[in-house]
Order: structure tokens, then sequence, then C-alpha cells
């Protein structure tokens, strides 16, 4: 299955992927997630995206979308991944339709969670990751941790992302309106497009999910 996650940020993307690609059995690829490694081994790159970051803007397409491309063709995603925040505008989803024609694949699903922009900056404000894997991400109060600030999982601090902060959310928000919304539109020419409502538990809306995507290949 070749999956892609969308939906504004606040939506649950990272917390639905990760549970989705283990019931799946395939990787969860966040292109976010690819730039906070590179910033926290410091790295070129990550020195390169640092500051677009913490300002909630875009990282330019070229170097988003080579890093993107690399992380798809490693072993473990040569049958199916699940892309989350990956691709963000159209210039990207032309690019990412591209390169998997000239591998011979296509996609099976553009899966959009869908949220109110109250509940997206009420969620956010509350959003906690974990320090040491940033997948393990909890929220204030439909999903808190059992001890404030300590992850249940594996005890990690936890702490609020830099472009977490109301002004930069607000600035995420614009730029996902911009950008990223009208590849729902290029996905639904493709017939593509399953929309799910992000509201609820979030075991709900795994299930949701999981009832919409299309049957696995035999
Ligand atoms: P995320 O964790 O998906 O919210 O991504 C965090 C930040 O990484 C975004 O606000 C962007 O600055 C950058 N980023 C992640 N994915 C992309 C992408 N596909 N294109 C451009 N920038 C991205």
């Amino acid at each position: 299955m070749r999956i892609v996650l969308t939906g504004p940020p606040g939506a649950g993307k990272g917390t639905q992927a990760a549970l989705l690609a283990e019931r799946l059995a395939i990787p969860h690829i966040s292109t976010g997630d690819l730039f906070r490694a590179h910033k926290d081994q410091g790295t070129e790159l990550g020195r390169q995206v640092e500051s677009i970051m913490r300002e909630g803007g875009l990282v330019p397409d070229e170097i988003t979308i080579a890093m993107a491309a690399e992380r798809m063709q490693q072993p473990d995603a040569l049958d199916g991944f699940l892309l989350d925040g990956f691709p963000r505008n159209i210039a990207q989803s032309e690019a990412l339709d591209a390169m998997l024609r000239d591998w011979g694949h296509k996609l099976d699903a553009v899966l959009d969670l869908e949220v109110p922009e109250d509940e997206v900056v009420r969620r956010i404000a509350g959003r906690r990751t974990c320090r040491k894997d940033n997948k393990h991400i909890f929220a204030v109060p439909n999903n808190p941790p059992r001890r404030e600030g300590v992850c249940d999982l594996c005890g990690g601090e936890l702490y609020q992302r830099e472009d977490d902060r109301e002004e930069t959310v607000r600035k995420r928000l614009a730029v996902y309106h911009e950008e990223t919304e009208p590849i729902i539109d290029y996905y639904r020419a493709q017939g593509l497009v399953v929309t799910i409502s992000a509201l609820g538990t979030v075991p709900q809306v795994t299930q949701r999910a999981m009832a919409a995507l299309p049957e696995r290949d035999a």
C-alpha cells in the first residue's frame, strides 16, 4: 500500500500515521521527522532548514523532494509506505507522481484528516512531544501522558516543539490553506481522496481510517 496522509497541522497526522503504518506493516515516512532528525544531528541540511522550520514556512521543494525520494527507495519501503507531511504542495505532488511512475508504482489512497480550525489551535497548544522519540506524542486534554512532562512509552522528557507556539501555528495554518489544501483537489481528480473526521479519541480515528482505506492487495 502506498498512502499519503494529509490534513492541517494538529489533525493528528503524526499519531495516526504511526498507528496506521504499524497496522498496515509499512514504514511511516514523515518529512517533518526527517528534517528534525537532521536538525538534532546537526547536519548541513539540518542547519539549512532550521530557521524555515522555526518560522513555520516550507522547506524548498528541491531539498524536500530529494530527501523524500531517498527515503522511499530504502529497502523497507519498496513494498509500500505511508507518507506523512509530504507532499505539501502541488509541485511536490507532481514530483511524487513522476517518481512513482518511474518506479512502476502508484498511490492507493490519499487519506485526508478533517478537523475544525478552532480545534486545531486548541490541540496544537496542548501538544507535547518526546525528546527521545518524536513519534511519541501526547496532547492535553484528549491524550495526556500519565505523568506530566514524562513520556508514557519510554520515560523521555516531553517538550513543546518550537513550531507549536501560537504565532507559528497561525503561520503554519495559513501555509496549509495556501499551499497544501490544493493537493486535495489534485488527488480528488485522480479519484484517490478518502476524507474522514479526525474528531474523537485516537483509537476511534484509527478505526475510522482503517475502515475507509481501500482493501489491501492480496
Ligand atoms: P511537520 O512535522 O510535518 O509538521 O513538519 C514540520 C516542518 O517541517 C514544517 O512546518 C516545514 O517547515 C517542514 N516540512 C515538513 N515536511 C515538509 C514538506 N513536505 N515540504 C516542505 N517543508 C516541510
